[in-house]
């Protein structure tokens, strides 16, 4: 081969199922799974006369998706027919936005050594899933027509990839955020998010340059057949170039789908010329104007998103990056973890109490952060009665576990057990008396200079007051002590 060197180009279409309460036309139930063909009516399956109508939160979702993914929202927009035959397609067209989306010029910064490497978003639509064809064992193929009308969006990107990682990344980025401001469940395996990838290589041969013909590979459903699709697809363009010399032709399009068993990706069909949708507008629902309140209330629910408040919480608390991973792995979480560092004396103490023994317990009893009897106020109390030097650490863990246990507040639980750490110094001063007078070896080890075995006697004073004695008040008596002998 004598290619000198080549460029993977790569642009995505995301469908993303929206979390309304209804389908997007139809009063019917938005929901996975269940006995095919269930949640079913004559909007969603299409029988004449049915007329459609925008459900509630349907247009407003799509401005969330938009405004947190950096889009215009239109001030104006409609909904189109787009014309195909498909057995899943029921009405014969889908429901969509052909020229006025509701979204465009939006884009998605993806993390990338240190700095960020930008993807332009060209437009986000709404539309309508179709139902789901089961191809089950035997002569017949069917269909479920639970999922036909599900509110969709589709999020069509410019071609600023340059390598299948970076597609998987892109779709776990919008992953992450779109899960954030609670527009999708966002799950993969259930279909929630599927990726279409069209990808492409620039090549240099002998100083010249070429490009091979588009791909479109359907329905990648993880990050892993993202990555691994363009991968295979990257290696086949460059054998077929090879041998073929194929190039690229306006209107040709090869479309594909991956072969997750195979490891290949599987020719389904080739487009010779663009193929003609006759796209109408839908004549049963009227074009409409996107209110601009509708547009505010929906940048109020995006809020901070989970990379500006990772980079924050860096720089507000001294948190590690795997710590504010971790907290934003969940808007309840961070939120939670918000409000108990607010109320803390000290929020970085908050912070390892959450990442160290909540989640552990949380995992544990299998709950979500909302589910758990405690609120962020009793992380704090407890942040703050040690930091007040009223109980110690040690002492902290055993009211931890009481806490989760009774849901009582921290302080409550050191009044009702009377754990209350002693700064009492003549109590202290009486302890340190006693193990130097207990422990003639370790005095003559000291005074020899093995100062090492000052921690060890610091052990028996705390030890001698339960655990009930200050640190730093036990240290300071327990030197002054010593510095007598
Ligand atoms: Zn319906
Ligand atoms: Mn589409």
């Amino acid at each position: 081969m004598s290619v000198d060197k080549y460029e993977v180009i790569i642009g995505c279409e995301i469908h993303c199922q929206l979390l309304t309460k209804t389908k997007a036309f139809c009063s019917c139930e938005n929901r996975y799974g269940g006995m095919p063909d269930t949640r079913v009516c004559p909007v969603c399956l299409g029988l004449p006369g049915a007329m459609p109508r925008i459900s509630k939160g349907y247009v407003e979702l799509g401005a969330v998706a938009g405004l947190a993914l950096n889009c215009n929202i239109a001030e104006f927009t409609k909904f189109d027919r787009k014309h195909y035959f498909y057995p899943d397609l029921v009405k014969g067209y889908q429901i969509t936005q052909y020229d006025v989306p509701l979204c465009t010029d939006g884009y998605v910064d993806l993390p990338q050594n240190g700095s960020y490497k930008r993807v332009r978003i060209e437009r986000i639509h709404l539309e309508e899933d179709v139902g789901k064809s089961l191809h089950l064992e035997g002569a017949h193929s069917y269909i479920d027509y639970n999922r036909s009308g599900t509110p969709l969006i589709e999020i069509v990107t410019k071609p600023d990839m340059n390598a299948p990682e970076e597609a998987a990344l892109f779709m776990q980025t919008v992953q992450e955020i779109l899960r954030y401001v609670s527009v999708t469940e966002g799950n993969l395996e259930e279909g929630n998010m599927r990726c279409d990838a069209n990808i492409n290589l620039k090549i240099w041969e002998n100083g010249k340059e070429f490009r091979t013909p588009i791909s479109e590979i359907k329905n990648l459903n993880s990050f892993r057949s993202i990555r691994d699709a363009c991968t295979y697809e990257v290696k086949r363009q460059l054998e077929e170039f090879d041998t073929d010399r194929q190039e690229f032709v306006l209107g040709f399009k090869r479309t594909m789908g991956w072969d997750e068993v195979k490891g290949e990706t599987v020719i389904q069909r080739t487009k010779n010329s663009f193929v003609d949708y006759r796209f109408t507008t839908e004549p049963d629902i009227k074009p409409f104007t996107v209110s601009r309140e509708l547009v505010e209330e929906a940048r109020k629910k995006v809020g901070e998103l989970p990379e500006a408040k990772r980079q924050r919480l860096k720089k507000e608390y001294g948190l590690s990056d795997f710590d504010v991973q971790t907290l934003t792995s969940s808007r309840n979480l961070v939120l939670w973890f918000e409000e108990a560092a607010k109320k803390s004396k000290d929020p970085k103490k908050a912070a390892n109490w959450i990442l160290a023994e909540l989640l552990a317990v949380l995992n544990e009893k299998e709950q979500d952060i909302t589910e758990i009897a405690i609120k962020p106020d009793h992380i704090a109390d407890l942040v703050n009665i040690v930091c007040a030097g009223t109980i110690t650490s040690k002492q902290a863990k055993d009211v931890f576990a009481e806490m989760i246990a009774t849901a009582k507040m921290p302080s409550d639980i050191v009044k009702e057990k009377g754990l209350a750490a002693t700064t009492n110094t003549d109590e202290i001063a009486a302890f340190v008396k006693e193990v130097i007078a207990e422990n003639p070896k370790a005095i003559a080890d000291y005074k020899s200079g093995k100062s090492n075995v000052v921690g060890w006697l610091m052990g028996q004073v705390m030890k001698k007051s339960k655990g009930k004695a200050t640190p730093a008040t036990a240290t300071k008596l327990l030197n002054e002590e010593l510095a007598k002998l």
